[in-house]
C-alpha cells in the first residue's frame, strides 16, 4: 500500500492513539460444567495501526475468543487491550468496528444494499454514498436489489464485507469469513480482501486456521497453541506487495508457509494441541 513507509514507522512512544492493537497480559477464563476452560493465558501483542494481522492456530486455540474480545464480545478475566489508544467498549459504542463472521449473517428480507446499509442504520447514519461505493469494491454491482437466498455463498460474503465496512471502522475484525466457502473462490475472494484493504488502509485481523491464507494476506502472523491459547511466535510477512496469484507459485511464500507449519507443529505436539500435532487439520 502506498503508505507502507509510514506505517513501517515504530508508533511514537507516549501517543497510544498511534498505535494499533495493543493486547497485554490478556486472560480468558470460562466457566464450563465440570469445570472451567482456560482459553487465553497471557496474550500480549502490538501491531502498528493499519497492519494486517493474521491469527492462525487450530482449532480450539484460543483465535475466536481473542476476536470475540478485541469485539467487546467478551469480557477478558485478565489483562488490557485498545486499539488505536481506545478500549473494544469505545470501539463498539463508536460504531468504529467492523465484523465478519464465516456464517454471512444477513437478514433474509433484506436486499443486498439494504443489508449493507444496516451498521449505518444503527449508527443513526445515512450514506447511501458510502452504500454505493461498497457495492461496487466488493463486486456487486447489479445485485443491489437481490435477496439473500439469490446469491452465492461467496456473493454472501462479499455482501457480509461491505456491511463490516460501511461505517468505515477503525478495525476490522474477520473471523474465517471465507472458510465455508470452496477453494477457488476462496482464493478469489482473499485477493479481493487483500486490494480492499490496501483501498482503505483499515486495521484488520483475520482468523484463520490457514497457513497460505494468512501469509498471503498478513503483514504479522501471530501463532497461537492451544490449551491454554498462548503466542507462540510473531512472525513478520516481508513479501512484497500487492501480492499476486504469482506469488502462490513463489519460493519464499512457500518456504514461509513451511517454516509457520513447522513452527505449529513444534508448539503443538507433545500433547499440546491436538492427538497428532496437526496443526491444520479441523475447522475452527
Ligand atoms: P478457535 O477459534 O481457535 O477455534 P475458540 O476461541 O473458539 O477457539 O475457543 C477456545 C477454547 O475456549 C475452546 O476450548 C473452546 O471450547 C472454549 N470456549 C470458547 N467459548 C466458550 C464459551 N462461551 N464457554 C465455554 N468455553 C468456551
Ligand atoms: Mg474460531
Amino acid at each position: 500500500m502506498p503508505e507502507e513507509k509510514t506505517l513501517l514507522q515504530p508508533a511514537a512512544t507516549g501517543s497510544p492513539a498511534s498505535a494499533g492493537i495493543h493486547t497485554e497480559g490478556l486472560n480468558k477464563t470460562f466457566a464450563a460444567k465440570g469445570g472451567s476452560v482456560e482459553a487465553l493465558r497471557d496474550f500480549t501483542f502490538e501491531s502498528r495501526r493499519g497492519e494486517f494481522v493474521g491469527l492462525l492456530g487450530p482449532s480450539g486455540c484460543g483465535k475466536s475468543t481473542v476476536l470475540r474480545v478485541l469485539a467487546d464480545l467478551e469480557a477478558p478475566s485478565g489483562g488490557t487491550v485498545t486499539v488505536h489508544g481506545r478500549t473494544p467498549r469505545e470501539l463498539r459504542e463508536g460504531h468504529s468496528l467492523g465484523i465478519a463472521f464465516q456464517d454471512a449473517g444477513l437478514l433474509p428480507w433484506r436486499s443486498v444494499a439494504a443489508n449493507i446499509r444496516l451498521p449505518l442504520e444503527v449508527a443513526g447514519r445515512r450514506d447511501d454514498d458510502a452504500v454505493a461505493e461498497l457495492i461496487r469494491l466488493v463486486g456487486l454491482t447489479g445485485f443491489e436489489k437481490a435477496r439473500p437466498s439469490q446469491l452465492s455463498g461467496g456473493m454472501r460474503q462479499r455482501v457480509s464485507l461491505a456491511r463490516s465496512l460501511v461505517t468505515e471502522p477503525d478495525l476490522l475484525l474477520l473471523d474465517e469469513p471465507f472458510g465455508a466457502l470452496d477453494d477457488l473462490t476462496r482464493q478469489r475472494l482473499n485477493f479481493e480482501l487483500q486490494r480492499i484493504w490496501a483501498e482503505r488502509g483499515t486495521t484488520t485481523v483475520l482468523v484463520t486456521h490457514g497457513i497460505g491464507e494468512a501469509v498471503l494476506l498478513s503483514d504479522t502472523v501471530v501463532l497461537m497453541s492451544p490449551r491454554p491459547g498462548t503466542i507462540l511466535e510473531v512472525v513478520r510477512v516481508d513479501l512484497p506487495r500487492p501480492r499476486t496469484r504469482e506469488i502462490l507459485q513463489d519460493r519464499a511464500f512457500h518456504a514461509l508457509c513451511d517454516e509457520l507449519s513447522e513452527k505449529l507443529f513444534a508448539g503443538n505436539r507433545d500433547g499440546r494441541g491436538n492427538k497428532n500435532g496437526h496443526a491444520d487439520e479441523e475447522s475452527g
